[in-house]
């Protein structure tokens, strides 16, 4: 099984079938990043 995780968390997004255990980074981050990535903090 492979699993597909967030580049900038770190967090496990998604996981595939496969026959080797593998660990891709996905292209884009995950909910919670694109989330923080919409709402730009306010100084
Ligand atoms: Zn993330």
């Amino acid at each position: 099984m492979g699993t597909l995780v967030c580049q900038n968390c770190n967090e496990a997004i998604e996981h595939f079938e496969g026959e080797k255990v593998t660990r891709l980074y996905a292209t884009s981050c995950c909910n919670k990043c694109q989330a923080s990535e919409e709402e730009p903090l306010s100084n």
